[in-house]
């Protein structure tokens, strides 16, 4: 059984509570961030905490603890949970008021809520899946215009994972205006005649930490790189595409809507990107 964080404490998963009245049930009053472990370590921790500190910022949330007691409480919980290869959640909402109510409850009466649990995913790394590459489908973006905003209201997210499955593929990509945003989960990328191209940062979408890792690394190894919306069709006619996440890496798109990219492998450039983006993240990890 898991041992999880739940405002201070340190419990087995099924004694840990949050009340009915929290607004991160009710509201989806809440924000979160996974930060993945490599041989036990943390990878880009700053990063995470960093744009938790800006999610807590833009929805008026106060900060329960510091970047240190933070850092201090995931690598407690990878300890205590022996874990290699995984993921540490957490998750801040805005408290537990006494009633449901739409206006925001006086912080100093009440305290958000912080939670935190490990995932154990031994083989994260060296993904059978990475190898092969994913599918993809496209489908309509309707979510709220805040995406940069790493909330708890994973709902449509979820819907587009399910239509995904439905479809026969992995995981659906999100169209706005013809554009392609991102991915259910990740940020969405396409490589033409060697370039990299990828929609720039803004409101529309998450401000991927695994983003701005890659494409350091990939500016580093000197590959061109293009940040501007792209299409779906144009995505189709790609030599390659791929997608970033905390829990994903690099992880190569082989076939979008059916139609199948290049030869349909994974290509050159995305399982080179993956390669550096985990020996260097191994390196850097704390
Ligand atoms: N976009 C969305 C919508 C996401 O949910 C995520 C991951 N939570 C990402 C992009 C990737 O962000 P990161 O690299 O920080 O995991």
């Amino acid at each position: 059984m898991r041992t999880v964080y739940v405002n201070g404490d340190y419990l087995p998963e099924d004694e840990a509570k949050v009340s009915i009245f929290d607004r991160g049930f009710l509201m989806a009053d809440g924000v979160y961030e996974v930060t993945s472990v490599l041989d036990g370590k943390l990878i880009d921790f700053a990063g995470h905490a960093a744009r938790l500190d800006r999610s807590l910022a833009e929805l008026d949330m106060a900060a329960p603890v510091t970047h240190d007691e933070l850092l201090a409480i995931h690598r407690e919980l990878v300890s205590r949970n022996g874990i290699e290869e995984g993921m540490v959640y957490l998750q801040i909402t805005r408290g537990a008021p006494d009633d449901r109510d739409f206006a925001f409850p006086d912080p100093e009466a009440t305290p958000s809520t912080i939670v935190l649990f490990t995932q154990n995913k031994p083989g994260l790394a060296d993904s059978p899946v990475a190898k092969q590459g994913i599918k993809v489908i496209s489908i309509e973006d309707i979510r709220w215009g805040r995406r940069d905003i790493k909330t708890v209201q994973l709902l449509y997210p979820s819907m587009g994972k399910m239509m995904a499955k439905k479809a026969g593929a992995d995981d659906a990509w999100m169209i706005e205006d013809g554009h392609v945003t991102e991915g259910t989960s990740n940020n969405a990328y396409i490589v033409k005649g060697g370039k990299i191209i990828t929609r720039p940062t803004s409101n529309d979408i998450l401000h991927g930490i695994t983003r701005a890792a890659v494409l350091r690394f990939a500016q580093e190894a000197q590959m061109e790189i293009e940040e501007r919306l792209f299409t779906i069709d144009e995505a189709k006619d790609a030599d390659e595409a791929f997608i970033t996440s905390a829990s994903t890496f690099v992880m190569p798109v082989v076939e979008i809507d059916g139609v199948p990219l290049g030869d349909g492998t994974p290509g050159k450039v995305a399982p080179r990107l993956r390669e550096i983006y985990l020996d260097e993240s191994r390196k850097a990890a704390i």
